[in-house]
């Protein structure tokens, strides 16, 4: 065993975890959640020369509490819970874990548009709930996902992902928004650059996948769901924060937006108040986006590796 203090807060599959207590002095926390854990965790990290984990939101503070911390490894890609420029003032690298889970958190996307375009959640419902009794009837129709307008905010790695599923897979006409012209996805997908404005107006989907930050915090409100066509279906992929759950959920309720699908939240997990429980035209999804064996493991090890690098002097795969 190193000498290295690695503090780990995740579940990681076996194989890994006897790797990485035989490799280092490890302090592995499955989750933390109460206040005993937290104050375990200060302790540890306290001492840590590396960190791998999510679900913690890192402050200065935290970092002022950690002075021999070189490395924290954040096993994903958004990085919205780490004070990045106080690390970089610190000389500690952050790395996530882009590309590994870009196919599932895609994957993940397209099911809830599936879903809310063809009503499971409310299917699933009737069927288990015995009130299946007859052939279904208008009330109960959806809409047709191939040939329709997909709307892509972020044309980052998952929301080209994403594009690709829609137009190859469903025929479907993509337009996006990004900051920065995708000339080379224009080419590969036909997609089109447009305003936020004209997306929401002309899309028949809209599938949201761009980072939580500063600029994008609160980005999507009633203004824009407002705007939508009168059977669009809105999925947000991304971060809670950067729709106001609020507006969404005020907008399905008085129905000028027809359907959303989310898998993220702002607070989550979603609590039992929140405006968005029982409403029926909405799919909720507690965050799955990369929730598959073979993505959490990828994402781990990857997050491993960054560690095992940097604290070797040498570079990591995927600083931020
Ligand atoms: P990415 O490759 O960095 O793509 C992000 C895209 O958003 C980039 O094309 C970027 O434009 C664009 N963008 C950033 N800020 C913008 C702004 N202010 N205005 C307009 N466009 C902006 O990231 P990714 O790997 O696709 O991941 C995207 C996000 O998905 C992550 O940050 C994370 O929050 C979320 N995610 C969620 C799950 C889940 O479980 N649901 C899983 C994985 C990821 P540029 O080309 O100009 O940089």
């Amino acid at each position: 065993m190193s000498s290295q203090k690695l503090v780990v807060v995740h579940e990681l599959y076996p194989e890994l975890a006897e790797q990485l207590a035989e490799c280092f002095d490890l302090t592995h926390f499955t989750r933390v959640t109460t206040q005993e854990d937290m104050t375990a965790f200060r302790a540890a990290l306290s001492q840590a020369d590396a960190y791998v984990g999510s679900g913690i939101r890192f402050t200065e503070e935290l970092l002022e509490a950690a002075p021999r911390l070189k490395v924290v490894a954040s096993v994903s890609v958004g990085v919205d819970s780490y004070p990045v420029e106080a690390m970089r003032q610190r000389g500690i690298v952050l790395t996530n874990t882009p590309d590994v889970l870009t196919e599932s958190t895609a994957d993940t996307g397209f099911m809830l548009m599936m879903m809310a375009a063809r009503r499971a959640g409310e299917m699933l419902d009737m069927v288990q709930n015995h009130e299946w009794k007859a052939s279904l009837s208008r009330q109960h129709f959806g809409v047709d996902m191939h040939g329709k307008k997909l709307g892509v905010v972020g044309m980052g790695r998952i929301g080209q992902s994403v594009a690709r599923r829609g137009r190859d897979g469903f025929g479907m006409s993509v337009n996006y928004y990004n900051r920065s012209a995708r000339p080379d996805v224009e080419s590969a997908l036909g997609a089109r650059r447009v305003e936020l404005e004209q997306l929401f107006r002309e899309s028949d989907f809209i599938c949201v996948t761009i980072p939580l930050t500063a600029e994008t915090e609160g980005l999507i409100g009633r203004h824009y769901l407002a705007m939508t066509r009168p059977r669009a279906i809105f999925v947000n992929i991304s971060r809670g924060r950067v729709v106001r759950e609020d507006e969404l959920a005020a907008c399905l309720q008085d129905g000028s937006l027809y359907y959303a699908g989310l898998d993220v939240f702002e607070q989550e997990p979603l609590p039992a108040d929140s405006p968005l429980m029982g409403l029926s035209n909405v799919i909720c999804l507690p965050h799955i986006g990369s929730a598959t064996f073979q993505t959490r493991n990828a994402m781990c090890d990857l997050a491993v590796e960054n560690v095992n690098r940097v604290l070797a002097g040498e570079q990591a795969v995927t600083a931020v």
